[in-house]
This record gives C-alpha cells, structure tokens and sequence, in this order.
C-alpha cells in the first residue's frame, strides 16, 4: 500500500512538474462545460477559467420552471456561453427566459450581453452596475436598487445584499422552496483554503457580512458557492472561520 501510495505520489509530481498544473486539475477530466443536477428542478452548471495559467472551475445554477429557465451567474468560459443554452434547450424544452449577476467580476457577467441579445432579461444591482461601468465589464438591461424577490413558475427567487466580502456589491440569492442559498463568491467552498481574491473587497468586513447571510437564512438545505465542491452547507462556516483567522470581526 505505501509503495503504492509513493508511486501515485510520484505519478502526480510528474504531472505537476510536467504541466505545470495543480495535481487536483492534473486529475480532473471534464468536460468544458458540465452540468450537475442538485434537487428538484435544479442543476449547477460548471465552467472554466484560467487564473494564474490553471484552469480553475467556476459555478453557476439554473433553475427549470414552467414560464422558463432562470440562470444565476454567467459561465466564466465565453466559448460555453451558446453550449449552455443549447444544453438547456436539449434537457429541459424551455428558454432561458432570466438571468442575475451576482456580482461586476467576469466569471459573474461575461454574458450578460449575449444573454440580452438572445432575448434573456438580465439583471444586476445598480451597485453590480456601476462596478460594471467602472471595470469595462459586461452590463445588465434592467438594474435593481434593493433586495428583490422575482417570481417566475411558481418559484420565489430573492436577492440578498449582505454587505462587502469578496467585492463591494456581492449579492446571494434564496429559493424559498427548496432553502438553497446561492453564495456565489461571497462563500467559499469547504475546498479553498482561503478568502482568495478579495483585492474589489473588504477583508475586513467579510466576517460580519457571512453572519448577516446566517442570520437572514438560518437554515439552507444546499449551499452554492462560487467556485470548487458545493457538497454539504458549511460552506457558509468555513468562510465565516477563515475571515475570522485573516484578522476580521
Ligand atoms: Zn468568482
């Protein structure tokens, strides 16, 4: 078994030597876009992007309804932006009829104006909008002011500005029905092993602005982070422990 380990070991420092990738990557073989049901009429959707030279996975999440499909978060990858659709057309014979931006960074908004010339009504917070306007980023047509609820087959959708952390305008969004809490990159992953980027944000802040998340949805059936393994709901705790160690209240 050790010999055996040692060898995996050493199969995986070639691999890292050779492509210079990160051994999880290196293990990884996906697809360019992958599209992982969660409950219900759920299903995250994944893309790439590159940071540093690694490819490193971003989610999204869509939700299938019977007035039309509701996508939380651009792809990262601009190439995956039509497959996404078509994929969607595919699986569940409905048009993306929405689409919130959960933040002004590329990995949120890339798409936003694909998306509106192929007719989704897409939307940001005015506050998203500006740091769009700023950054040269893709904007929204139509712009919120504060938290909202969009309700589109029957399903509650609302949006929740908690305060700064991983950007100024980083917002979450609740589906009552089946209590999942879209984090976007406000929550990290049980899989990162710190705060990340957090150049647009506020360190500082970032502990209280988890809490306020715990407080007004205390009980999340699904936690969905921006990046990496969304598997369980401590996400939200692990994020809160990690501000916490890098010095925030
Ligand atoms: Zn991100």
């Amino acid at each position: 078994m050790k010999s055996y380990l040692s060898i995996l070991l050493f199969a995986a420092g070639v691999l890292v030597a050779g492509l210079r990738i990160s051994p999880v990557a290196a293990q990884e073989h996906h697809a360019a876009l992958v599209i992982t049901p969660l409950v219900g009429n759920f299903y995250v959707y994944t893309t790439w992007g590159m940071t540093g030279g690694t490819p490193f996975p971003a989610n999204g999440l869509y939700l299938v309804t019977a007035e039309g499909v509701v996508v939380i978060d651009s792809p990262w990858d601009t190439t995956q932006f039509q497959p996404l659709l078509d994929s969607i057309a595919q699986r569940h014979h409905r048009p993306v009829v929405l689409c919130i931006a959960t933040h002004f960074h590329e990995d949120r908004t890339a798409a936003l104006d694909f998306f509106r010339l192929k007719g989704i009504k897409t939307y940001t917070s005015r506050q998203t909008d500006m740091l769009c306007q700023a950054n040269g980023q893709h904007r929204a047509q139509f712009l919120f002011d504060k938290d909202t609820v969009f309700t589109v087959g029957g399903y509650s959708i609302r949006t929740f500005y908690p305060g700064e952390g991983h950007t100024r305008d980083n917002i979450v969004v609740w589906f009552d029905r089946d209590r999942i809490l879209y984090g976007g990159c406000l929550v990290k992953s049980t899989e990162a092993t710190d705060l990340g980027n957090v150049k647009d944000g506020n360190p500082a802040a970032y502990a209280a602005t988890i809490r306020r998340v715990q407080r007004k949805f205390p009980n999340p059936a699904y936690v969905i982070p921006g990046h990496q393994s969304w598997a369980g709901v401590q996400s939200l705790q692990h994020t809160l422990e990690m501000a916490q160690s890098a010095g925030s209240r």
